[in-house]
């Protein structure tokens, strides 16, 4: 099955593979990344379903091997809306933000989140139609973002109940992988369509505070994207990035001669612009390495 823009910089690539140097087609990140963001869920799945005591739960809240894992946000709902925490839930929360401290803030949502690929899915299809003339593409100022991830904290403050849970729809997914099929389902195929018609990732990019919580870890965190001055500004990253923002420092000639590390939380480490780059001047950077 061929994917978008079939040849990136002449890259020739599928869905799941991409060509490297030597013109040997191999597997792309994309398969690595959905591979894991399957067997994640799938672990779930066989949790409940032959009691697999591998990752048991959902994405909300799990236990690996006997570990809590708790999403912070949700944490962060329990806590205005209770103003008490749990030992567990604060154990479960730790753990997760030193794993994506070292892992990298927004890996979550290329590597473990499943909505992410219905979200590359409802990308493709938005840019056909785009293509097509058929609809407009919609922007907005990415900042937006940090506006409903306050809103959200408000609401669970005032109802003293976790609102966003009602919508969100990382939870409604990861419910509906583990315990079957959900009325709540028909709010992700909301958010899909919203998607295909009306604005690129309009979930991932603008409202989701799952991910905005993250993408305050990715600040920090150990795992990043460098750029080497191979760079010849020929903006293929920028077109296939989910938050092209993420990438000014790229567009920066004034650093041409020098390696440039994103340090931007919203990258969510997925990739995509490491492929598409011909010189090869983009990369992922592990801090860790050069501690050990
Ligand atoms: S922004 Fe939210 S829905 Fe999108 S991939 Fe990240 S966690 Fe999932
Ligand atoms: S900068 Fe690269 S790795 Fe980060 S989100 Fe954009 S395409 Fe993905």
């Amino acid at each position: 099955m061929r994917y978008q823009n079939l040849k990136l910089n002449n890259r020739p690539h599928t869905l799941f593979t991409i060509a490297k140097k030597s013109g040997k087609k191999w597997f792309g990140i994309r398969f690595y990344r959905w591979l894991s963001i399957f067997c994640i869920n799938f672990l779930f799945f066989l949790s409940y379903h032959i009691d697999l005591q591998i990752l048991e739960g959902t994405l909300s809240g799990s236990r690996f091997l006997g570990f809590h894992l708790i999403d912070p946000f949700i944490s962060m709902q329990m806590f205005l809306a209770h103003y008490n925490l749990h030992v567990n839930l604060i154990i479960g929360t730790l753990t997760i933000l030193v794993f994506y401290l070292v892992a990298g803030g927004r890996a979550f949502c290329s590597w473990v989140c499943p909505y992410s690929i219905l979200g590359e899915i409802s990308e493709k299809l938005h840019a056909v139609l785009v293509k097509r003339r058929i609809i407009q593409s919609h922007e907005f100022n990415h900042k937006i973002k940090y506006v409903f991830w306050i809103f959200f904290l408000f609401l669970a403050f005032f109802a003293g109940y976790l609102v966003f849970e009602i919508i969100n729809p990382v939870g409604i997914l990861s419910r509906a992988i583990v315990y079957g099929w959900d009325i709540a389902l028909f709010i992700v195929v909301i958010l899909f369509l919203i998607e295909v018609f009306f604005a690129k990732r309009f979930w991932c990019r603008y409202i989701c505070p799952i991910g905005t919580t993250y993408s305050f870890l990715g600040y920090i965190s150990a795992v990043k994207i460098k750029r080497n001055s191979e760079c010849d500004h020929c903006n293929a990253c920028f077109r296939v990035c989910l938050v092209p923002h993420v990438l000014d420092k790229v567009k920066d000639k004034s650093q041409d001669k020098k390696e440039v590390t994103i340090t931007s939380g919203d990258c969510t480490l997925c990739g995509r612009c490491v492929e598409v780059c011909h010189k090869n001047a983009l990369g992922f950077e592990t801090k860790l390495k050069k501690l050990i």
